[in-house]
C-alpha cells in the first residue's frame, strides 16, 4: 500500500507515533493536524513506562535511551500513623521508567521522519468516510484525488476499489476547507472528533473523583528537615493511602540534563465549590484559584503524614493543576477508512500506569499490520483485532484499581503486609495489564 495519503488528527504522543508508523510502513504522504500552536512540552507532568513495555517498544524502534528517563525500582505503600513519614504497608517491586511528559513528546516529535508534514494550529472540525464511486472510478475511487495526494487506484498496489465500499476519508478544518486522504487516524485524545464519526455512542465517563497534580525541582526537597535520600530513596515511587484516596509521588527527569523533578498525583473527592470537577478539561496549571490551592493544603494536612504534606507544599500554585478522572472504552476502533489511536480509542484511569505505552503499542501494531497487509480492509481488521480487546481489558483493569484504591479503599489502620498483597492481587485478578499488556508479536515472528 505505497502511494497512500494519511492524515493524523492530533500531534501528541499517539499522533507522533502513528505519523512515524505510517511513514515507515510506506505511506508517501503523511500529514499531522495539531490544533495547538507552538510546542506541547510545557503542558505535561510525569508518566511511567513499565520496563518490559519499554524493551518491546525499543525493539520496535519507538523508544530509545536518548529520551531522558529516571529509573524506579520499588513502590512504597504508606499510611498515616502519627510518625513523620507514615507506616510502611508494602514494599512492592516497581520496574518502571519515569518520564517528563514534555521531554517524551519532544523525543517522539524529533523521531518523526522529515517527510511527515506536521501542521500546527490546524483544528479539525469533523471527519467522514467518502463513499467509493461505482465501477469505472479510477483515481477518485480510492479517495486520492484531492490536493496533492497521488492516485493509487489499482488493486495490484494494495488499494481496494469500490467493492470495499469506502473510497477514502475527508477532513474538514475549523479554518475552512476540506481535504481527502486514503486513511484518517484519530490521535486526538479523549474528546476526539474522529471518534464522533467512528462510534458516536462512546464518550468519556467521569469516575466521580479528581486528581490534583503538581511538580517542582527535586533539589527543593533539601529545604525539608529530613534528608531526602533518607526519607525517600530516588528510585522509590511512593503511594500514601488514606480513606477515599491516595497520593502517588515519584521523581522524573527535569528539563535541564541531569536534573530531577518531583511529580505527584493526589486522588481525592471533588472539591465542593470553586471548580466544575466533572468538566472534562479540569483546571490547568496557573489557573488554580487561591481558595482551591488552600483546599489542597487542607487535604494534604488531613490525609498525609507530615513529611509528605510538606513535600506537596513545596509546589508553587502555578505548577499545580486539578483534573477530573475519566475513562473511556469504545466498541470499535475503525469504521471505513477512519481509525482511532491512543486516548481517542481508550482512556484508562491513571492507576494503571499504561497510557503512553498503550498509545505507542497502538502505533507498533498499526505499522506491523500495514507491512503484512495487501489492502486497507486487511490492515484495518488486523488493527481492530489486535488492539480493540486489549484496550477494553486495560480500561476494565483501571476501573478495578480505581474502585479498590480510591472509591472503596480499605481501612488502612488495621491492614498489614500480607493483607495488602492479597488486596492488590484481588484487583489485578490474574490480568497481566498493570503498566500495559505485553505487545503481541505479529504472526510469523
Ligand atoms: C498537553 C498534554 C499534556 C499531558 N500530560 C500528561 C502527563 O503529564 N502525564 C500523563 O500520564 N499523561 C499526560 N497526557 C496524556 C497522555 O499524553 C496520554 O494519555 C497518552 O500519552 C496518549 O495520548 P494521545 O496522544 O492519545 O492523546 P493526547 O495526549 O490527549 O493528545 C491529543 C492531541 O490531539 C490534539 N487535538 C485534539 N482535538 C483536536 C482537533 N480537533 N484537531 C486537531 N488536533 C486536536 C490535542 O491538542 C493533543 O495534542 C497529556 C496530554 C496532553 C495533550
Amino acid at each position: 500500500m505505497r502511494a497512500a495519503g494519511v492524515a493524523v488528527v492530533g500531534g501528541s504522543i499517539a499522533g507522533c507515533a502513528f505519523a512515524t508508523a505510517a511513514a515507515r510502513a510506506g505511506a508517501d504522504r503523511v500529514v499531522v493536524l495539531e490544533r495547538t500552536y507552538g510546542e506541547l512540552t510545557d503542558r505535561g507532568v510525569g508518566l511511567c513506562v513499565h520496563d518490559d513495555r519499554y524493551a518491546e517498544l525499543a525493539v520496535a524502534g519507538y523508544l530509545d535511551d536518548s529520551i531522558a528517563w529516571h529509573r524506579l525500582t520499588r513502590r512504597h505503600w504508606l499510611t498515616r500513623d502519627g510518625s513523620p513519614s507514615g507506616r510502611l504497608l508494602w514494599d512492592q517491586p516497581f520496574p518502571f521508567r519515569s518520564y517528563h511528559w514534555g521531554l517524551l513528546w519532544r523525543g517522539l516529535r524529533e523521531r518523526t521522519p522529515a517527510s511527515v508534514e506536521y501542521r500546527l494550529g490546524d483544528t479539525v472540525a469533523a471527519v467522514a468516510n467518502v463513499p467509493a464511486p461505482a465501477a469505472n472510478g479510477t483515481d477518485a475511487a480510492n479517495g486520492s484525488a484531492a490536493k496533492g495526494i497521488p492516485a493509487n487506484g489499482s488493486p495490484a498496489n494494495g488499494t481496494e476499489g469500490p467493492a470495499g465500499g469506502t473510497g477514502g476519508a475527508s477532513v474538514r478544518l475549523v479554518a475552512g476547507g476540506e481535504e481527502r486522504f486514503d486513511l484518517v487516524i484519530g490521535a486526538d485524545g479523549y474528546r476526539s472528533v474522529v471518534r464522533a464519526a467512528v462510534c458516536p455512542e462512546a464518550g468519556p465517563q467521569y469516575a466521580g473523583y479528581v486528581c490534583w497534580r503538581g511538580s517542582f525541582p527535586a533539589e527543593r526537597l533539601a529545604e525539608l528537615g529530613t534528608p531526602a535520600a533518607e526519607a525517600w530513596p530516588a528510585t522509590a515511587a511512593i503511594t500514601v493511602c488514606f480513606p477515599g484516596g491516595q497520593c502517588v509521588l515519584y521523581r522524573i527527569p527535569g528539563p535541564e540534563p541531569g536534573t530531577l523533578m518531583v511529580n505527584w498525583v493526589f486522588y481525592t473527592e471533588p472539591p465542593a465549590t470553586g471548580a466544575r470537577s466533572d468538566a472534562p478539561a479540569g483546571i490547568p496549571p496557573g489557573a488554580l484559584a487561591a481558595d482551591l490551592a488552600g483546599r489542597l493544603g487542607q487535604l494534604a494536612e488531613r490525609h498525609l503524614p507530615p513529611y509528605w504534606a510538606e513535600v506537596l507544599a513545596l509546589t508553587p500554585p502555578v505548577r499545580t493543576l486539578l483534573q477530573p478522572i475519566h475513562d473511556l472504552d469504545t466498541p470499535r476502533r475503525t469504521r471505513g477508512r477512519l481509525l482511532l489511536a491512543g486516548d481517542a480509542a481508550a482512556v484508562v484511569r491513571p492507576h494503571n500506569t499504561s497510557g503512553a505505552a498503550k498509545a505507542l503499542q497502538d502505533a507498533c501494531a498499526f505499522e506491523a499490520a500495514w507491512r503484512r497487509s495487501a489492502g486497507w480492509s486487511e490492515l484495518l481488521a488486523a488493527y481492530e483485532r489486535e488492539r480493540g480487546e486489549a484496550g477494553r481489558a486495560l480500561v476494565s483493569l483501571g476501573r478495578r484499581l480505581g474502585r479498590a484504591q480510591v472509591e472503596q479503599a480499605p481501612d488502612w489502620t488495621t491492614i498489614d503486609g500480607p493483607q495488602v498483597v492479597a488486596w492488590w492481587n484481588s484487583q489485578v485478578d490474574g490480568a497481566t495489564g498493570f503498566g500495559g499488556q505485553a505487545l503481541a508479536a505479529p504472526p510469523g515472528r
